[in-house]
């Protein structure tokens, strides 16, 4: 496409999406109906090991996402029974668009664009109802992959795409990056310092009045990490040991944060 149509496009999509997010931000933070969230897996190396891995998922290894944020919305005065709903669904055979790291603010609202189209199809493949909030989440084979790329969780759009191992082993971990995900699209802020990981003190410490402070034992979702010394910082093995702290529950417009 030539860049001036482009450009046209854009403008028009920007008020539409500027309403569109407006309404989204109010529709999935009112909490006084269950919001649906979908998590739909990718074959991201598209071996045996992912295949068979994606194969094997059920429902099951989905839902302490559910009971984690039903749990935290309750302790943080959500009274409807089932605050979030959180549902596997089919694989995904496409895989997302790729953001250029270097494509400035043009290529960023470009790509973003493309991201919802993309959503969009792909829950429709997959046949079932469309949930209010979509997680992809991508599946690598850990033998050939040391380090995965970052996930994202975006509120323009409601859209997440998460980079996980096919591991039995990192289930549960990788539970703890989707509901990491899933609150970004909230509107819930990162909670570390991107150059050091450290969780910000206090709004990143799950326990910030402990005393001594080190070692923290819960983890702040959007820390994504516990601080085990001053320079130490180490990912939960499981949503068991994460609590959404009272800064997150604020940008989520939780009743009492
Ligand atoms: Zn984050």
């Amino acid at each position: 496409m030539g860049r001036n149509a482009r450009i046209a496009f854009l403008l028009l999509f920007l008020g539409i999406a500027a309403y569109s997010n407006w309404y989204d931000r109010l529709s999935t933070t009112d909490w006084d109906e269950t919001l649906y969230i979908g998590v739909l897996p990718i074959d991201d190396s598209g071996n045996e090991v992912t295949r068979s891995y994606i194969a094997r998922l059920d429902a099951e290894r989905v839902r302490d996402i559910e009971l984690f944020l039903n749990r935290e919305a309750q302790r943080h005065g959500v009274t409807i029974d089932r605050p979030v709903r959180v549902e596997l669904y089919p694989p995904v055979e496409e895989k997302p668009p790729e953001r250029a790291s270097d494509s400035g603010m043009l290529g960023n609202m470009w790509w973003s664009l493309r991201m919802r189209f993309y959503a969009r199809r792909a829950v429709s493949a997959t046949g079932r109802p469309a949930p209010q909030i979509r997680i992809f989440v991508r599946y690598h084979d850990p033998s050939f992959t040391q380090s995965v790329p970052h996930s994202v969780g975006m509120q323009k759009g409601l859209v997440g795409v998460v980079h996980a191992f096919a591991d039995r082993s990192m289930t549960r971990a990788n539970n703890v990056v989707i509901a990491h995900e899933i609150l970004h699209t909230l509107g819930a802020s990162d909670k570390y310092d991107p150059a050091t990981l450290a969780p910000l003190f206090p709004i990143g410490y799950a326990e910030p009045e402990r005393s001594p402070l080190h070692p923290q034992s819960l983890t702040e979702v959007m820390a994504g990490r516990y601080a085990v010394d001053s320079q130490t910082f180490e990912m939960p093995d499981s949503l068991d040991d994460v609590l959404v702290g009272p800064a997150t529950a604020l940008e989520i417009r939780w009743p009492n944060p």
